[in-house]
């Protein structure tokens, strides 16, 4: 009896693994197809400054349509791309994209807001990261600290020594860099003391939990506390209620991101955004 209990469920257990497997080589299939039969497109979503109320900047970030499977989120198929080695191209894609979509902006007449990219761990590292960047932003006569690159923890802590090396070089350049979703990754800030970066962005997990818990709001506040004796601008990320841009904006935080003020919106709609506010 026991062994039949144990014969039935290896073979769900299999079955299941064999459903992820399935589905993630369909996942990885359709993907090597998205950039040129044009399935991506990028969204962009407000950075405000929490004193002005000015859009400071905007973050691109990532959308898939794929004909079969429908509308796929990021969280999806960042990790298969990653997993599979695509998003070097796919991340070229996007600062080239987003490049072209910031000269429009400054043609529009908003030449003072920056463009946020997320850059992926293998994308960071990849060689000729650096050249590629300044390549794309001379060719479009872009100022390069209209650009800000977010990277997380653990994308710096996989290899500090080149870390430093990408890092220090495009800041050289003129581009700022964002540590993004911090307080999630598992650095040692004896190590993010040695990265040149501009900014801090509060992972949503605290600021979704503001209203809530006296333990999220302490984090929060030493966050920003360290922020200014470091010299660093701080971000929110995730802010959905007007408690959350309070408690934010009444201890220091600089800019807020979040549904509050807009999610990510396409191009078109994010210029009608702009122009609304100004
Ligand atoms: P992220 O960089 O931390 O981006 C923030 C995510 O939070 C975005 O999800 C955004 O749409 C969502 N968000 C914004 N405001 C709110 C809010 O008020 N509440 C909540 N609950 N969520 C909010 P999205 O667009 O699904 O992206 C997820 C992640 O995928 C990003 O996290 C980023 O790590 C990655 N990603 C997106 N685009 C790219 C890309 O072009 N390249 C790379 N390498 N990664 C990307
Ligand atoms: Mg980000
Ligand atoms: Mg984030
Ligand atoms: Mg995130």
């Amino acid at each position: 009896k026991a062994r039949m209990d144990d014969r039935s469920s290896y073979c769900f257990y299999s079955e299941t693994i064999g459903q992820e497997v399935q589905a993630r080589y369909e996942l990885e299939q359709a993907l090597v197809h998205a950039i040129d039969r044009l399935e991506f497109e990028l969204h962009f979503q407000p950075r405000i400054d929490s004193q002005s109320n000015r859009v400071n900047g905007v973050e691109a970030l990532l959308r898939w349509k794929n004909p079969k499977l429908g509308w796929i989120i990021p969280d999806s198929f960042i990790p298969v791309a990653e997993h599979s080695g695509m998003i070097s191209s796919i991340g070229d894609w996007v600062l080239k994209k987003a490049c072209l979509h910031l000269k429009q902006l400054r043609e529009l007449g908003y030449d003072d807001i920056q463009m946020g990219l997320n850059i992926s761990p293998q994308q960071f590292m990849s060689d000729n990261f650096v050249s590629r960047v300044q390549l794309i932003v001379l060719e479009l006569g872009l100022p390069p600290s209209s650009l800000e690159f977010e990277v997380t923890e653990s994308t710096l802590m996989r290899d500090m020594d080149t870390a430093v090396k990408v890092m220090t070089e495009l800041t050289q350049f003129g581009i700022d860099f964002t540590i993004d979703d911090f307080g999630t990754g598992y650095s040692s800030l004896s190590h993010l003391k040695k990265l040149p970066y501009k900014r801090i962005k509060i992972d949503h997990s605290f600021t979704r939990e503001i209203g809530q818990s006296q333990n999220a709001r302490e984090i929060i506040l030493s966050v920003i506390e360290m922020s200014k004796r470091l010299d660093l601008a701080i971000v929110a990320e995730g802010v959905e209620e007007q408690e959350h841009s309070e408690f934010l904006t009444a201890n220091g935080c600089h800019e807020l991101q979040g549904f509050l003020f807009s999610p990510a919106l396409p191009f078109d709609e994010l210029c009608e955004y702009l122009e609304q506010r100004a």
